[in-house]
């Protein structure tokens, strides 16, 4: 008999936790939450996490051999601290070792879109649409943007633990400052707030992403227009960086940006100027299992 999977997703106001049966069945035994109250600082979240652990034992009369963690940033494969966490509580500190210790379980962490590439390659559209795939790269593009590689079922994590990081490297000066440090990165130019200033930087005023694309649709406001087309520009140079490096099977888009029509047409348009191949044969999908991904994915962790 196999061991259900539990994962827990960490997340800068919730934590939430689910045990599922197993890779084959995603029906979740149980899904609870908890709030994660970061700013009390790191004991406090693993003394949240562990919390709803105990919760999750009670409520379901089961006890988990291992436990998957999604994170937002990774561990040091070498020092193993966290880093790159945009809740800047966990940077520095050696998590897996102390949630180990005060679950009494090992732990297995990965960053949330490690997760999200997981968890919609064994449950969700990759599964349904593109049963065959190999490699899938996962791409969140919300606030900030993230990938994940995900090779025959697992997660890759590389040398650094930063594999599929997509999201820092280089892609156009005009995206400003970034809050790693550099310049012009992927998420400078195709978050969510990246849209939003470079909308700004044209007509002066703020405009919620949900605006900026519904003006652009009714295209009697230019800089709209602009904003969505320089979007699908960049995200087709952006991505032909992953096609020519990783040469994905598939790629699932997630994240409030991701919901964007126009990457999957005039986006895929512009990938195919950039990539070093004269056909674009890379499925480029919506995911399907929505805010669920970061917690399914931390459970197939363990699977
Ligand atoms: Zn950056």
């Amino acid at each position: 008999m196999t061991q259900p999977l539990w994962g827990i997703d960490l997340g800068g106001t919730k934590i939430e936790g689910a045990i599922v049966p197993s890779l084959d069945n995603p029906q979740p035994i149980l899904r609870t939450r908890i709030d994660t109250e970061g700013h009390k600082g790191y004991e406090h979240i693993i003394g949240q996490i562990d919390k709803l652990v105990q919760t999750m034992k009670q409520q379901s009369g089961l006890q988990p051999a291992r436990l998957g963690l999604g994170t937002p940033g990774v561990l040091d494969p070498i020092l193993q601290t966290m880093k790159n966490c945009n809740s800047t509580a966990l940077n520095g500190q050696p998590l897996k070792k102390d949630l180990e210790e005060k679950l009494g379980i090992p732990c297995v962490l990965a960053n949330d879109a490690n997760c999200f590439a997981l968890a919609e390659t064994h449950w969700g559209v990759v599964k349904q649409q593109a049963p065959d795939a190999k490699v899938v790269f996962g791409i969140i593009m919300g606030t900030g943007v993230g990938g994940g590689i995900v090779i025959n079922g697992h997660v890759w994590n590389g040398k650094h633990g930063i594999a599929g990081e997509w999201g820092h490297n280089f892609l156009d000066e005009s995206g400003g400052p970034c809050y790693c440090g550099r310049t012009g990165c992927v998420e400078t130019v195709l978050s969510g707030p990246g849209l939003q200033r470079y909308y700004k930087s044209i007509t002066g005023s703020m405009l919620s992403l949900k605006d900026i694309l519904a003006h652009s649709l009714q295209g009697n406001d230019q800089a709209a227009v602009k904003t969505i087309d320089r979007l699908n520009h960049f995200f087709g140079k952006a991505v032909s960086v992953i096609t020519n490096m990783l040469d994905p099977d598939v790629i699932v888009v997630g994240g409030g940006v991701g919901n964007i029509d126009s990457i999957y047409t005039a986006g895929v348009e512009s990938l195919h100027k950039f990539i070093f191949n004269n056909r674009v044969d890379v499925q480029i999908l919506k995911p399907s299992l929505g805010d669920s991904a970061g917690v399914f994915g931390a459970a197939a962790l363990v699977a």
